[in-house]
């Protein structure tokens, strides 16, 4: 069984608003943990698997090819917290800090801001990078539904950035 199948079974909550496909093509919450697909802001044939994780705030980051992102060491590095917002956008601050067990304390409501504030003081370690295959499977499955459901045709794994709705 490939990882792909296996992860199929991964209980998946479905997003509140439409994904905006962008910075961050592929945010979701699955598996107990925040995760998704970020894009490197200077190359666009580079993407990182970032995510974290529900109560423990662990982090991992890595790009698609397995190198271990250079931000990450310590701290969220960009991509995630780009994912974080993108998260927020898609799934509303409530439901994300509900999921990731957020204790917001006195960071205030629950907003980007107020989750990165609250994890970050919770002094996250940085994890291991055994998600990023099946979520980078899975990213690449939800885009050959996604355009490509009507035809047969093989799905080329590097091509996963759709035409020019990818601006935003
Ligand atoms: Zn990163």
């Amino acid at each position: 069984m490939s990882d792909w199948e296996r992860s199929s079974t991964v209980r998946v909550v479905p997003p509140a608003h439409p994904r905006r496909l962008a910075k961050v093509p592929f945010v979701e919450l699955a598996d107990g943990r925040l995760q998704g697909v970020v894009s490197s802001g200077s190359d666009i044939e580079r993407v990182y698997v970032s995510s974290v994780s529900a109560g423990s705030f662990t982090f991992a980051c890595s790009t698609n090819n397995n190198r271990p992102c250079g931000g990450a060491r310590g701290y969220f590095c960009n991509h995630i917290r780009a994912l974080i917002g993108e998260a927020v956008l898609q799934y509303g601050a409530e439901r994300v800090t509900r999921y990731l067990r957020v204790d917001l304390a006195d960071h205030g409501e629950p907003s980007v801001l107020s989750l990165h504030a609250a994890m970050s003081a919770a002094r996250p370690a940085q994890g291991d990078r055994s998600a990023a295959a099946p979520v980078f499977s899975r990213f690449l499955r939800h885009l050959a539904y996604l355009e490509l459901a009507p035809t047969t045709a093989p799905l080329p794994e590097m091509q996963w950035f759709p035409p020019t709705r990818a601006v935003a």
